[in-house]
């Protein structure tokens, strides 16, 4: 039977969505998850969406079909021609690859092995315009313009420029969805841009002495938003500001936190069709069935009674804490406690795993690379999660591992904050932790044993953590809300 669409008691909005990268298409963070599951709970609750995203050398799509006409766009830099493709994947919702060399002609998102593409700033100067273009060929007039990280940073911009009159009633909204990542170029750029040199002041463009595509959208998007209350908060101060703390404190009027939401259509361990068994709150037999396929899969023996399964999924930089793991994870594992690790990124990381697994070889297995079917059987598989983000603004991990029953060992910061009570709570579903040193973390690993030596109080935790409801109903609701509110301005 088809869903009806939720009622909507005032006008369905029209949203126009661009994303450098949505999922499954292209993907190298949270974002792209976001990108795909918020636009397809704003359409399920009745309102008129368009994503709009790169069709990078990457993205196979042979479904998409050829939409509009190809448009030529003109740049200092040179003249690109875009073709626009489109899918759609359920009601009221449209997908559309913009397909043009510079964007197109290379596989990968933002560089390749390990270095950014020299012309990023003009890929992505390109694809905003693409992005406003391709809307107006398709004769789409958005209420709002949803833009997402610095890649659509200069959207707001030409908005309040070049769609001045083309879309006099739009109003532009910009999330971020991590503020370290800000899009900054050499101010030279902006010749060859074809950008005037009266917006590279330290009210607009100019970011300490150079450009800033996040700072433009910062600082010309009607509304912002960021993914948790927590980092919405934490970026307005100098310690996680990353020298945007002067912009956000002047814009704050114009913030608010959302947490994101899971897809739980894909995250649900009672259907999870990449999982070799499945299980839900009621009955987790099903769980223990996914740790033996673990254990089995990374070729490590069972822990002894009372020692765990820890699990670890994500990209292996400096905000993810690695080095803490690293430093406090050794004597659990010396005792038979097993982890099992899925990620990649910094050398000093990758190679930090490997020389623990060499030396624990019974105990540890770490798997460089991306592998969904291998992160849903960790989330499913193991007892604990540990994320011990520096700062993190929401983080998905933490919030699967506790609808998989894996009971999340979290620092006390942004999203990760928002979605995790601990144990000593009454709602308490994970282990957090204040400090993120190797101590705080070695104690807060220290608790979680003392909790896991306690089946009955385990259990609970898990048990609370699985009912919790991450959806996406409520956060898109909230975006609705930020979207109506400009709109009540016009
Ligand atoms: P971030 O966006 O900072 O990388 P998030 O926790 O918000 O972190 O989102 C990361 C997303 O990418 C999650 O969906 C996570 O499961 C997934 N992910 C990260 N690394 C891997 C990997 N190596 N293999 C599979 N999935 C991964």
């Amino acid at each position: 039977m088809r869903e009806t669409p939720a009622l909507v008691s005032e006008p369905a909005l029209r949203i126009l969505f661009a994303a450098s990268e949505v999922t499954p298409y292209s993907k190298t963070g949270g974002l792209a998850d976001v990108a795909w599951a918020l636009p397809a709970e704003l359409a399920r609750q009745g309102h008129q969406v368009l994503v709009v995203t790169p069709r990078y050398g990457s993205v196979k799509v042979p479904d998409a079909r050829p939409v509009g006409e190809p448009f030529t766009l003109r740049f200092p830099f040179g003249e690109e021609v875009v073709r626009l493709f489109a899918l759609e994947p359920q009601d009221n919702l449209r997908i559309v690859f913009v397909d043009t060399p510079r964007l197109s002609w290379r596989e990968g998102l933002y560089g390749e092995e390990g270095r950014d593409f020299h012309d990023n700033s003009q890929r992505f100067a390109l694809f905003g315009m693409a992005a406003l273009t391709a809307a107006q060929a398709l004769r789409f007039v958005p209420d709002v313009v949803h833009c997402n990280d610095w890649q659509t940073g200069l959207m707001p911009l030409a908005l309040k420029r070049a769609y001045r009159r083309v879309w006099p009633g739009a109003r532009s909204v910009l999330t971020i969805h991590n503020l370290a990542y800000q899009g900054v170029f050499p101010k030279h750029e902006l010749d060859v841009l074809g950008l005037p040199w009266e917006l590279f002041t330290v009210d607009g463009l100019e970011y300490w002495g150079h450009l800033s595509y996040l700072k433009a959208g910062l600082v010309w998007a009607d509304a912002l938003t960021t993914v948790s209350p927590s980092y919405a908060r934490e970026i307005q101060t100098k310690p996680l500001g990353m020298g945007m703390e002067g912009v956000m404190q002047a814009r704050a009027h114009v913030l608010r936190g959302i947490r994101n939401g899971v897809d739980v259509l894909e995250w649900n361990p009672a259907t999870d069709a990449l999982l070799p068994h499945r299980f839900s709150a009621q009955d987790v037999s099903g769980k223990q069935a996914c740790q033996v396929a673990l254990l089995e899969r990374a070729k490590l023996p069972p822990p002894p009674a009372g020692l765990p399964v820890f699990g670890v999924i994500g990209r292996m930089v400096d905000q993810k804490g690695v080095d803490l793991l690293l430093g406090a994870l050794p004597p659990w594992l010396e005792h038979g406690a097993r982890v099992v690790v899925l990620g990649s990124g910094a050398a000093q990381y990758e190679d930090g795993w490997r020389r623990l697994e060499a030396r624990l070889p019974t105990c540890v297995r770490v798997t460089i690379g991306y592998d969904d079917g291998l992160a849903h059987l960790i989330e499913a598989g193991a007892d604990f999660f540990i994320m011990p983000s520096r700062f993190e603004p929401c983080g998905l991990n933490q919030m699967y591992s506790q609808l998989y029953g894996a009971v999340p060992i979290v620092h006390a910061v942004g999203g990760l904050k928002d979605t995790v009570s601990d144990v000593t709570q009454a709602d308490g579903s994970g282990v957090v932790f204040t400090e993120a040193t190797v101590d705080g973390l070695r104690r807060a690993l220290s608790r979680a044993l003392a909790l896991f030596r306690d089946p009955t109080r385990y259990r609970e935790v898990q048990r609370r953590g699985m009912a919790r409801d991450f959806s996406w109903a409520a956060p898109a609701r909230d975006y609705v809300d930020v979207y109506r509110s400009l709109l009540r301005t016009r």
